[in-house]
Order: C-alpha cells, then sequence, then structure tokens
C-alpha cells in the first residue's frame, strides 16, 4: 500500500450509473468500451466523433453531444473522463468535476485526477488491479504482463482454495485420513482441511497431539486404541466399537475424521474400515498419507531404493496379526536384493531376525538400521548389523513407534536431523551420538 499510499483501491459497480466521457478519439474510445462492457450509461461531449464513437451513438449504445465542454455537461453526471486531445479542455473538466464533487479521471495526467485506473488481468473468476499510483505505468503494465502470463496458475490456485474449503468436509460422511509419520507438516493439505473443518476425530494412540491440536477445539476426540495394547481379542473389540462409532457419528450428520498414523491402507484397518462402512452404506472417503516407511527413510537418510543395491522396496509386519495362518509372511519369497521396511518389528526382533536370517535366508551381517521416533521429537536411529539386532534393541531401550529397515541401503545415512540421535555399533559396543 504505501508505494500507492494516496490512492484508495476499489471497485466500482457503474451498473446504469451515469458517465461522462469528454473527447471521441483513441483513449476514449478504449474508455468508452470498457465502461459499456460494465453496463454504464455514457454520454460522449466531443467538437467531433471518431468512426467508432459515431457508431456507437448512431447504434444508440453511448449518448452523444457534438459540443465543446460545457459545465452543463456534468449534470447528473456520476464519473467523468477527460480523454480529449486538448490539455486545457481536459483541466477545465477536471476543474469542473471536482468543483461538484464528481470523481474525475484525466487520461494520462494523474495530477488532475481524483481517480485513477489500474492496470487489469480479469479472469474467469478474479479481476486483479495493479497501480503505482500513475507513477509508472510501464511496471504497472509488466507486472500485468507478469500475472496474466499465469493466469491458468492462478486459476489452479483459485481451484485450489476451493477445493479446500470443500476439503474442510461434509458432514454425514467417514474421512478415512492418513496423518503421516507424527511431523505436522507431513499432513498432506487435504487431510488439514478435513482435521480443521471436522466435527469428530477418531484417532489411533500413535497420531500425536500437535497433530490433533489441529482440530477445533470444539471437535470431539475419540481415541479407542491404548498405546501397546492393540493386539488380541481386545483390538478386535476396539475394532467393533471404532466402526459402530464412526457409522453412528456420520448418520448423525457429523463430518467425522477417522485418523490414522501413515497412510490408512497400509497396516492401518483402513481397508476393514471402508469395507464395513460400505456395507453399511455409510459415505467415505480415504485420504492417503505418508506412510511410516517413507516419513522414516527421509528422516534417517535411507534411499528404499538405490541402483546396484535395491531394486524392490517391501513392506512387511514383524507382529503377525490375530489370524497367524491367514497372515502368515512367505519369508522364502521376499526379495533378498532390496529393501525390507519392517513395520512393527522391534518387540520381536529376536524372532523377526531368526526368520529372516534361517527362513528368507539373508546373511547376518545384513545392514539394518532402527528409526524409533521417525519425524517426531526424540528420533533415534540406530544401525548395525542383523545378527545383534535384538541385542542393540534392547540395548538402546527402542520403543514403540519404530521402523526397521533391512537391507544393504539401511547402512545409508543420507539427512540427518538436527534434533536425532544416531546409536551406530563401534568395537566398544554402541555408543549415542547426537547430530
Ligand atoms: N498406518 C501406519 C502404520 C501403522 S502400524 C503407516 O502407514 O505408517 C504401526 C507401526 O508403524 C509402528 O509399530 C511402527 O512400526 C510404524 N510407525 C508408525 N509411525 C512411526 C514413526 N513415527 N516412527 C517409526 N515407526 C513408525
Amino acid at each position: 500500500m504505501k508505494a500507492s499510499g494516496t490512492w484508495f483501491p476499489v471497485f466500482l459497480d457503474l451498473r446504469g450509473a451515469q458517465v461522462l466521457v469528454a473527447g471521441a478519439g483513441k483513449v476514449a474510445a478504449r474508455k468508452i468500451d470498457a465502461l459499456l462492457a460494465h453496463g454504464a450509461a455514457v454520454t460522449v461531449v466531443a467538437k467531433e466523433f471518431s468512426a467508432p464513437v459515431r457508431r456507437l451513438v448512431e447504434d444508440g449504445r453511448v449518448r452523444g453531444t457534438l459540443s465543446p465542454f460545457r459545465p452543463e455537461h456534468l449534470d447528473g453526471i456520476a464519473l467523468a473522463f477527460a480523454a480529449t486531445s486538448d490539455p486545457a479542455a481536459n483541466r477545465s473538466v477536471a476543474r469542473e468535476a471536482r468543483r461538484r464533487n464528481i470523481p474525475v479521471n484525466v487520461a494520462d495526467v494523474p495530477a488532475e485526477c481524483s481517480f485513477i485506473l489500474p492496470a487489469v488481468v480479469s479472469g474467469k473468476d478474479f479481476t486483479l488491479a495493479v497501480s503505482t499510483g500513475g507513477k509508472n505505468p510501464g511496471a504497472a503494465r509488466a507486472i500485468r504482463e507478469f500475472l496474466s502470463d499465469r493466469k491458468a496458475e492462478i486459476a489452479v490456485r483459485i481451484e485450489r482454495g476451493r477445493r479446500r474449503r470443500g476439503a474442510r468436509g461434509s458432514g454425514g460422511k467417514v474421512y478415512i485420513v492418513g496423518a503421516g509419520p507424527g511431523d505436522p507438516d507431513l499432513l498432506t493439505v487435504r487431510a488439514l482441511g478435513l482435521l480443521r473443518g471436522a466435527d469428530v476425530v477418531i484417532h489411533d494412540y500413535l497420531v500425536p497431539e500437535e497433530i490433533l491440536s489441529l482440530a477445533p477445539a470444539k471437535a470431539a476426540r475419540i481415541c479407542f486404541a491404548r498405546r501397546g495394547k492393540t493386539a488380541g481379542h481386545g483390538s478386535a473389540l476396539k475394532q467393533a466399537a471404532t466402526n459402530e462409532t464412526m457409522a453412528r457419528l456420520a448418520r448423525a450428520g457429523k463430518s467425522v475424521v477417522r485418523l490414522k498414523s501413515g497412510d490408512p491402507l497400509v497396516f492401518g484397518r483402513g481397508g476393514e474400515e471402508a469395507e464395513y462402512l460400505s456395507a453399511e452404506g455409510v459415505p467415505f472417503e480415504i485420504v492417503p498419507g505418508i506412510t511410516a516407511a517413507l516419513g522414516c527413510a527421509a528422516a534417517a537418510g535411507v534411499p528404499l531404493t538405490h541402483r546396484g543395491l535395491a531394486s524392490t522396496v517391501t513392506l512387511l509386519t514383524g507382529h503377525e496379526a490375530d489370524d497367524k495362518a491367514r497372515n502368515a509372511i512367505d519369508w522364502k519369497r521376499l526379495p533378498a536384493n532390496g529393501t525390507l521396511a519392517v513395520y512393527m518389528g522391534v518387540s520381536g526382533a529376536k524372532e523377526l531376525t531368526r526368520s529372516l536370517v534361517e527362513k528368507a535366508g539373508f546373511p547376518s551381517d545384513t545392514p539394518f538400521a532402527v528409526v524409533e521416533n521417525g519425524t517426531r521429537r526424540g528420533q533415534r536411529v540406530l544401525r548395525g548389523r542383523l545378527a545383534d539386532l535384538s541385542r542393540l534393541v534392547e540395548k538402546a531401550g527402542i520403543r514403540s513407534p519404530a521402523l526397521l529397515f533391512v537391507g544393504k541401503t539401511a547402512e545409508y545415512a543420507l539427512a540427518g536431523r538436527r534434533d536425532q540421535e544416531n546409536i551406530e555399533e563401534r568395537n566398544d559396543g554402541p555408543v549415542a551420538q547426537s547430530v
């Protein structure tokens, strides 16, 4: 605002307004066209009319007065433009208009104007007006061109804004939303929009307070699962309670955000919940999130694929669920030349190591990296060789949530967060080291 401080930007509704244009040359004709396009009732006064202006008068679109300007031409006028080729005539239009408190614009003479015209970019849904206070029309034009070249991008942004408002979610629906690995900055824009518009948030124990607090204070928060108590019979009961609650609240017209850590469809039971809602006829939508393997890989600098080292990534759970036979991992088929990302793997590290070495045939000196609290406060990275996994995990006191990478890529540490702790095996045993 500073640069054009004296000019107050405003958009006028000119439909039906009486507007006087003094002059009928090229500049005046341009003004007349713009005024007509905005619905103004235009009177043009000039000693002679150029051909285009004469046509407008003959067509009855503009009232024409063939005469030098006289003060009474301003009678009943709401807005005036002086655009003759005679500076003295323009000046007298300006003086008389000001005397009558009629806003007046003198083409190319800001000093005699009581209002000036901005450079304008119009899109389907917007009008951008740019002004340098009349001091630098070239700069205003340059900015207009810049914006004009970016109309498509502006349209996309407007659409995104609309979707974001829409992203607030509608009532009577369940949004199964991935919250990412824990850092609020790693939420998707859609997840954030839905969270901000939620009536109810039903969340996992893994979703941190920093993310939950983004929901409105008045939104109800429900958490059925407790830390460390997610397995077994209790879990089935909790799942039933979660399902019923989601359906009941959505039917009551609420915007229900079912918030899951990481991605809802990766070891998150999002699939089961979607199946339930679908069977119950409750509208739902799945919003993806950054799964722990991706978040932890980036945070610890482990490339999940790497030319020559790993051409596959396998996401698996180290904690086989309720029904072992059905969920059993086919250890013999795990790709050996890739990266394994093991969810829920640390509590059963001993058993897991045995399966990987004995059943899957991984060499016991295969590198591993455990990322505890990936992307969250207190992130720690523990590195070593598979044979030492359970000993090192125990020694370092690694707790859930932790994700285990196994494979040659696990040796890499391409990125280090300042606030993370790295624990590496040395000859003298594991050493904790802050970076
Ligand atoms: N749906 C989630 C996974 C839920 S299972 C996702 O896509 O990420 C829970 C397991 O995910 C944890 O036991 C842990 O292995 C892993 N996990 C989730 N968040 C994590 C984090 N911030 N750091 C490390 N591991 C995490």
